[in-house]
């Protein structure tokens, strides 16, 4: 077995271990970056191809797939061509997956868009923001261009990694038998999804599915044993029943279960996402998004895709099928994960096939530690809800 040396907890890592090669000679994973973006994104692509490619992929190449609702234009194309150390595929995305499938009416969903609007929820307003959160939940993975991949890595414009990854993070995570790999999770503004969880808890309810310990990730809980016997008292509001009814295939909600179960917002961010499209093309999966789809939340509110793959994860999957890359540095707009911060801040980055036994058991520590809710909030950073 290979030799690693032992970490002292009083220094930096890279005091320690120096910096660690790439592992180039690996296997690789049936696997390609994701990306949907449009003409007008083209510096923003830019900007997260360069730190993609100088941080992993200038030794891994990974193939890239672009999607886009429009057609991509020459300079657009080019440019990119000109970053990519890997193939690039260009994909135009059908109609039958962008914008209003045929059994909603058009100017029903368009006045609930505008309703969101004019309340001023964040994106609320603008109609291809709710395409794009529809495609990126139920859509994206059915895309002829990904079809041949088991793995995605789903990349935006306008992100930065900060630390070299010198390891293959889908073979990890394969190795690992893990199925969804996320890097920050944060709160939900509650106003875009008010009543995505009494769906998602129907859905659980209509299958007879029950947790496998990743659900109360996303359960509310109650503060004080007041509150909660005050939560109990109170009637709930019968859910909306969406643009459809009859015939929708919805499950009948009854709003006494759902008593003493709160979303609280958390979510995996998802701009950030190592995934198996295995388990997005999975009929379990299909059936999540087919019912959340028919509620009409994707129009009546302005649900994102964030949410409904966290909660899809919540109800389908367990703790050990997540994975959490704590060592990755990662910054989206004004929220970042700093793997400094992260808990066990003294474990070193080492390739899980040098892993000790010793570091293994750290890992499953901290794993239990994030998939366990309410827990101390050291710091207010990790990949605690914050
Ligand atoms: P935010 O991160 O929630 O602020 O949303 P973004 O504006 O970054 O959109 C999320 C992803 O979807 C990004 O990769 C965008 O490039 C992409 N996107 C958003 N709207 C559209 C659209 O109308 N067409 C296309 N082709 N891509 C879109
Ligand atoms: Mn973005």
């Amino acid at each position: 077995p290979p030799q690693v040396r032992k970490i002292s907890e009083k220094h930096d890592k890279v005091f320690v271990t120096g910096c660690l090669e790439p592992q180039v000679n690996g296997p690789r994973a049936n696997a390609a970056f994701v990306v949907l973006a449009r003409n007008k994104e083209l510096d923003g692509v830019v900007q997260s191809m360069k730190s993609i490619e100088r941080h992993f992929n200038r030794w891994f190449h990974y193939p890239y797939v672009f999607l886009n609702d429009g057609e991509f234009n020459e300079t657009f194309k080019e440019t990119v061509l000109k970053h990519a150390s890997a193939p690039v595929e260009w994909g135009k995305i059908s109609p039958e997956m962008w914008g209003f499938p045929d059994w909603v009416d058009p100017a029903v969903a368009k006045e609930g868009i505008a309703k969101q609007g004019d309340a001023a929820i964040m994106y609320g307003g603008m109609e291809s923001y709710h395409h794009m959160c529809r495609f990126y939940s139920g859509m994206f993975y059915k895309h002829e261009l990904l079809q041949k991949y088991e793995w995605y890595w789903r990349l935006e414009p306008e992100i930065k990694y900060f630390c070299d990854i010198t390891y293959d993070p889908f073979i990890h995570m394969i190795r690992e038998k893990k199925t969804y790999g996320f890097v920050i999770a944060v709160k939900e503004l509650k106003e875009t999804v008010p009543n995505i969880f009494r769906y998602a808890s129907a859905y659980m309810r209509v299958n007879n599915l029950t947790s496998k310990g990743l659900w109360e990730m996303f359960v509310e809980k109650p503060e004080k044993p007041e509150d909660a016997a005050k939560d109990k008292k109170k009637k709930k509001k019968p859910p909306p029943q969406g643009i459809l009814n009859s015939e929708s295939g919805l499950p009948e909600i009854d709003p006494e279960a759902m008593e003493g179960e709160k979303y609280n917002m958390c979510h995996f961010w998802s701009n950030f996402e190592i995934a198996s499209l295995e388990w997005l093309r999975s009929k379990e999966y299909n059936d999540f998004f087919e019912m959340m789809d028919r509620s009409g939340g994707f129009w009546m509110e302005r649900w994102g895709d964030a949410p409904i793959h966290s909660l899809a994860a919540g109800a389908l999957l367990s703790p050990k099928d997540i994975h959490y890359f704590r060592d990755f540095g990662y910054r989206h707009t004004t929220i970042q994960h700093c793997p400094a911060n992260a808990p066990n801040r003294q474990l070193p980055r080492i390739p899980f096939l040098e892993m000790t036994t010793e570091d293994e058991k750290k890992r499953k520590e901290e794993d239990e530690y994030w998939a366990t809710p309410d827990p101390p909030r050291e710091n207010g950073v990790g990949c605690r809800c914050r």
